[in-house]
Parts: structure tokens; sequence; C-alpha cells
């Protein structure tokens, strides 16, 4: 548990999900995706080149409330697709189109056949199954029903799951850099402002030396490091990934991160008998049937939650669930989300079961702007700055109503490259 922290029991998770949409009549008339550009505050590279602009894909339901007064209600949400396909088959161009020619039109299909009413987002089976390999497409959809039905409630995201007026510690994310001094400045600009996890990126060629001189620089630092599937089981000195990958125990490090290529579960079981740093698995987990496969080979023993790789915010509770009733850790991740988007995964980063900050620091840190007003840090909590360090940075989960403020007019005027409108006509 984040310390500090205050987080509500998990019970019953899936049954809230379950009953979201029950209470309030919603109609939907129209579909408006959006594809902004918003600007990176450092360039980001991947494995398919380096990227300036995070592009996003955007659902905007929009429609009446129809039990009762009538009354205007919209429902947004956000694609965690990327610019590319290093680490999702899906990238964003493909998860628009996949919105527009296939999801949407099953989702009107749905609400024909069930008299026009939105059903809640657990019961979108019809319309997901219009798109079963675009899962962080139907995410999206998903999201954007689910906050249809919040703000036609009136309600937040955290009142649904149990954690309003609940904060979090966010932790950082470093990538790779130029040289091992200029990490220990990134790193150590983040001790100074309070982080006390911080996650660094390592491959073959850059993983003991940075990682012994951040243990060294930092020792009382929650450090924890992801590969991103750069390794391969016969790597290292000797073709021995295993043995070199063991060497990272000696600095007491929360987890390693994905090591191996996604699909091999069985490589992960193995070099999980040769190592006591626990594994943890981000790109294999692309569903809740995934994650029970990986836990019972014993391929990882912490869990990254991501909702969109997941296969939406049902998933992600229903493996948040899972985790917590076995004891298994977990953390939220992150995938350069708008404001918008890191602000859902913060209320789920306020649930039971987290074990220690995810990748939960404020949107602005990796954008110059942002869909929605920077909601920044609250006041740090002084009892918790650890062995002399500043107090961490929390961040409060959104009030809502649905997930949180919605996206500016203005910025989609700004960032805004395609807009398309759907109707149900
Ligand atoms: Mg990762």
């Amino acid at each position: 548990m984040v310390p500090g922290a205050s987080h509500a029991p998990v019970t019953g998770l899936s049954e809230r999900w379950a009953g979201l949409g029950g209470e309030v009549g919603v109609a939907v008339d129209s579909v408006e995706l959006w594809r902004v550009e918003l600007p990176f505050a450092d360039p980001v590279a991947t494995a398919r080149g380096v990227h300036r602009r995070r592009p996003l894909a955007l659902v905007r339901l929009m429609g009446n409330v129809v039990s009762g007064d009538t009354r205007p209600v919209e429902g947004w949400g956000e694609c965690a697709a990327l610019a590319d396909t290093t680490f999702d088959a899906e990238d964003v161009d493909r998860s628009f189109e996949v919105l527009g020619h296939q999801l949407v039109p099953a989702l009107f299909e749905q609400l024909a056949s069930g008299h026009h009413r939105l059903p809640g987002p657990a019961h979108l089976v019809g319309t997901r199954d219009a798109a079963p390999d675009a899962p962080l497409a139907f995410a999206a959809l998903e999201m954007a029903v689910a906050d249809a039905h919040l703000r036609a409630e009136g309600r937040s995201l955290a009142s649904l799951v149990g954690v309003e007026g609940r904060t979090v510690e966010p932790g950082a994310v470093v990538g790779m850099t130029e040289s091992v001094d200029e990490l220990l400045a990134r790193v150590g600009r983040l001790v100074s402002q309070g982080y006390s996890r911080v996650k660094v990126k390592i491959a073959p060629g850059w993983d003991m030396e940075p990682v012994a001189a951040l243990a060294r620089a930092f020792p009382h630092l929650r450090l924890q490091v992801d590969a991103n599937a750069s390794y391969r089981p016969g790597d290292g000195p000797g073709d021995d990934t295993g043995g070199h990958l063991a060497g990272l125990d000696r600095f007491g490090l929360l987890c390693i991160e994905q090591p191996f290529d996604p699909a091999d579960l069985g490589a992960h079981a193995g070099l999980a008998t040769r190592l006591s740093t626990p594994i943890c698995l981000d790109e294999s987990l692309d569903s809740p049937r995934r994650v029970e496969e990986a836990l019972a080979l014993g391929a990882c023993s912490v869990v990254c939650v991501k909702p969109a790789r997941l296969g939406g915010l049902g998933a992600a509770l229903s493996v948040i669930e899972r985790c917590r009733r076995s004891g298994v850790p977990l953390w939220m991740g992150g995938m350069f989300e708008s404001g918008y988007a890191r602000g859902v995964n913060t209320t789920l980063g306020a649930l039971e079961g987290m074990s220690w900050p995810g990748d939960l620091s404020p949107s602005r840190s990796y954008l110059t702007d942002d869909l929605v007003p920077d909601e920044g840090m609250t006041a740090p909590d002084p009892r918790n700055g650890l062995h002399g360090a500043p107090a961490p940075p929390i961040r409060a989960v959104p009030r809502g109503p649905g997930m949180g403020t919605p996206p500016d007019p203005g910025a989609l005027a700004r960032y805004g490259t395609l807009r398309r409108v759907i109707t149900s006509r």
C-alpha cells in the first residue's frame, strides 16, 4: 500500500461495474471521433522511431438522458494506442478506423436492438465482438459509455469504485539516457521533488552499470526496471540471460518488468526460477485470461495494470479484484495518456491492492499542453518524507462527474487533426 494514501475496500468491484447503466436511461444520437496530436515535452524514442507528438483517438458519445427529465449528456473515451506498433498490435490510426467502421456501427446496432437505450459498459459484448482484435479501440468506446452513464447519474468513477476523495502517490518514469551521469541527474531531480519510486528503462548493454549507479546514489529510492521485451533468453555472457539478469538481484529492485517477448510466457517462468527479483509482466498481459495464464505458469509474480491493454476498465477491475484476492502485487502502468485518461488511471491507482506508486505522474510532466486543465499535485503530506527526503507528491483522484473534466473544445481545436461524426440514422 502507498504510504499515506488511504484505500477503500475492493470487494464487489465487478458487481458495481456490471450495475452501471441500470439506474438512468441514456439514448445516443451520434458519436464524434477525434484524432488529436498533443506536443511531447521531450521526444519519445521507440524501436520504430522518434515521436515528438502524442497522437490520440478520442470518442465522444452525444445523446440524452431519457429517464425523468430529458437533458443532454455526453461521454468521453480516450484510446491508449500509440503512434506505432512497438508495444501493441494497434496503432492510433488503426484504432481510429476500427472505431469508425466497426465498433461505433456495432454499438448503434446494439442500441437499435435494445430499445435505443445505451447498455452499461459491462454489457457491450455484441459491440466488442465486432472487432475482437482491437482491444485498445474497444477500451476507448467502453470508457465513453461508462462516462456517459456516470454523467447521467451525476457521479464520478471514483464514487463507483469506492475511492472518492482519496489520494495517490505517483511514481515517475525515466527513459534511457545518453550517459549514466545524465540518468543520475534526471533521477536526482525527481528524488528532490519527493518521488519515492522511479522506474528506469533497461536493455542489453544498458542494465548493470546504470542500475548499480542509481542504487549507490539513491539507496532509499524504490527502484524498478522495465526492459520492454528487449532481452532474448539466450542473450548475455555465455548466452545465459538468466545468469546475467540475476546480477540485478543485489540491488533490491521492486521488480523487473517484461524482459522477454510478450508471447513467451515460458521464458519468463524459467527466468523467475533463477531470480529473487520479482518479475512483472506488462505487454504480455492483454486480457484477464492472459493474466491467469501468466500467474498459473509462474511467468510473473507482479501485475502491471493498464486498463486499455487489458481490454478496458471492466477487464482491469476484474484483474485488480482477482489479484487482490490472492495477494498478487499490482501497480498502475501508464501509456503517455492525456490528463483525461491519466485521471482515470489515478482513480484505479487509489484502489486497495496497489502495492506501490504507479506511473501516475502528471501528464504535464511529458506533454507541454493537454486536453484538460492541469490538475497538478495537492500539497504533499509531510509525514511521508522518508530518510530525510522531501515528502512525496500526492495526486487527488478526479471528482467527476464521470471520469473527470472532459476535453476542452479549445484544445480540441488546437490539436485536432481529424474529426468524424457518425449518426445513428
Ligand atoms: Mg512497461
